[in-house]
């Protein structure tokens, strides 16, 4: 039985993944397949012009998993500024892991990792999460945004 069956997501009205049994933390729960390119093919397309590597994976220092692609079950996966799951790669191999004990019916969330630059306004967010930040930036770029998403960063400085 799989893990994850899709359904309509609460986040963004799209459809999303969610968790079809108790998922515990660490858990390989799908993965996220496409094609493999060469980093230059992500350069030179105009595919990738928006410059936002939404399902693109840079691999290592000569290619990209690119999963823009309906059979990329992975790629519905939605984000949240507190998402339960997060990618994993090694190799060519990218898959989707539960970060902490997911519970059955929960939808399954990442957090896509975007850096934030002048068009983070471009992706809000709707995950709904008490913490979202309101756009789709990665957990260590949202103090940018809102400075009450620094905390994290102050506790990380008293502990050294
Ligand atoms: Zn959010």
């Amino acid at each position: 039985m799989k893990l994850y069956k899709i359904k309509k997501s609460k986040i963004d009205n799209r459809r999303g993944l969610y968790a079809t049994k108790n998922i515990k933390e660490g858990t390989k729960i799908i993965n996220y397949i496409g094609k493999i390119i060469t980093n230059r093919e992500v350069e030179e397309s105009a595919k990738f012009d928006n410059n936002k590597p939404i399902y693109l994976f840079t691999l290592n220092n000569r290619y990209t998993l690119d999963g823009d692609f309906h059979w990329n079950t992975a790629g519905l996966i939605n984000h949240s500024c507190n998402n339960n799951c997060d990618y994993e790669g090694k190799g060519y191999k990218v898959w989707v892991s539960a970060i902490r004990d997911i519970k059955k019916g929960e939808e399954l969330t990442c957090d896509y990792g975007f850096g934030f630059d002048k068009d983070y306004k471009q992706f809000p967010c709707k995950c709904g999460a008490k913490n979202c930040c309101g756009y789709i930036v990665r957990a260590g770029s949202r103090f940018r945004i809102n400075k009450k998403f620094a905390i994290s960063k102050k506790k990380t400085n008293k502990s050294l």
